[in-house]
């Protein structure tokens, strides 16, 4: 076949793709027990929601957006990320007060394609809007935090920061400015550019973030209150036994993002490709895309990512192999009846000699083969450990107690 997967993407089979529902169910199951419920929103959306709520001076806007004109004429961009879609969701729907989601599903960036930067990525992520209070970020940051620990990502780092608020940012960005424009012809032409426009976003550079070991520091031009919300952000951390290291580089360059900035490492990556997932708060995004004020906090994972870092391979669980020695129709009716009991049992369609099932039995990892024999005639059930023979409507209740 001479069609391979657009540059950037990638065709995930079994039995990598059953880790993947796996580290998907348990991200699902912690989003649970965190009160945070499914939200399903478009994976295509109007340009603009992202030019406003990802930033028009973003890498991610600027280089890296799929944005179209659809056949009405519309311009309209794949998701590059999902806060911005999320909190447009939460503002359609006219709620009040505090309201949490959960979301999974591709993302779309034009990147230079390697391993664990692609251009269809997948991101697991929560977002808990309208809250103020430094135990919402607390709890955020935990749930990630939980999830990636459980899941085991090796040599996990926590690290934080503090972004200040509309008070004390803009004093800080312009002493920021200052400094850059005194360094302006050490500095590349893209940073040198971006020194008006989004100074931060220097400091995240490459190219440049190393020659900049002296300069000014968010966390040391906070206002008052902005530093009594990092103080118990970090105290609450500590309290729930959430290891974190400050890192006063962090940076998000907009406007919108507030205080609290955070990511999650998996040192034992490859450096350039180490976060696993990042977050914090943005109490101005529902009004830079139009909203009223509600501020929020939350997080995205790369699941790309994390399965790279986990790399476990889980083979396609199965409870049991039907072998049918009266062809493939009778093993249809019963394998139908097996799983409407609950049961996980693959068989053979296409009418093969037993010995070829059996072959498939032990090739799939099944546990037990059940023996199809003809109607009235008890399952041969058949395990490691032994035999048994049961009618087939009470073999259920056999793997029940067998286990
Ligand atoms: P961001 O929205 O850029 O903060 O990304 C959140 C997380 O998504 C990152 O920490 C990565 O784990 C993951 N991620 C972002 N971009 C990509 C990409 N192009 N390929 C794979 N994973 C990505």
């Amino acid at each position: 076949m001479s069609f391979q997967p657009p540059k950037g993407t990638d065709d995930v089979l079994a039995p990598e793709s059953e880790s993947w529902r796996a580290a998907l169910r348990q991200w699902e199951s912690w989003a649970e027990r965190y009160g945070y419920p499914l939200v399903l929103i478009p994976v295509i959306e109007s340009t603009d929601l992202f030019e406003r709520g990802v930033g028009n001076t973003t890498e991610v806007v600027t280089k890296q957006m799929y944005t179209f004109t659809d056949q009405g004429g519309r311009s309209v961009t794949l998701r590059p990320e999902g806060t911005a879609g999320v909190v447009r969701a939460f503002l359609n729907s006219g709620h009040q007060g505090p309201w949490k989601a959960a979301y999974s599903g591709p993302f779309f960036r034009y990147e230079r394609p390697q391993a664990g930067r692609r251009r269809q990525f997948f991101q697991v992520g929560v977002e808990y809007m309208d809250v103020e209070s430094p135990e919402a970020d607390a709890e955020v940051i935990e749930l990630g935090f939980r999830y990636l620990t459980d899941i085991g990502v090796p040599e996990l780092e926590l690290t934080i920061n503090s972004l200040g608020d509309s008070e004390c940012r803009p004093v800080f960005v312009d002493e920021l400015r200052s400094y850059l424009r005194a360094k302006e012809s050490e500095l590349t032409d893209s940073s040198a550019e971006l020194i008006d426009k989004n100074p931060l976003r220097v400091l995240d550079s490459k190219a440049d973030g190393p020659k900049l070991v002296d300069h000014p520091r968010m966390i040391d031009h906070l206002c008052d209150s902005c530093t009594e919300h990092h103080e118990t952000v970090k105290r609450l951390l500590a309290e729930l036994e959430v290891p974190y290291v400050e890192d006063d580089g962090l940076v998000r360059g907009l406007d919108y993002y507030t205080r609290t900035a955070f990511e999650y490492v998996g040192r034992a990556l490859d450096a350039a490709q180490n976060a696993v997932g990042g977050g914090g708060r943005y109490d101005g995004l529902a009004e830079a895309i139009g909203g009223r004020r509600a501020p929020g906090v939350g997080f995205a994972l790369g699941v790309d990512r994390i399965m790279l870092s986990v790399g476990q391979e889980i083979d396609t669980p199965l409870d049991a192999y039907l072998v049918s020695e009266t062809g493939p129709a009778d093993a249809l009716i019963a394998a139908s009846s097996l799983r409407r009991d609950g049961l996980r049992v693959d068989f053979d369609t296409e009418g093969r000699s037993v010995k070829a099932q059996f072959r498939t039995a032990s090739r799939a990892g099944a546990p037990v083969v059940l023996v199809w024999r003809g109607d009235g005639q008890p399952v041969d059930i058949q395990t490691r450990d032994g035999r048994a023979e049961r009618p087939l409507e009470e073999v259920s209740s056999w793997f029940r107690t067998a286990r």
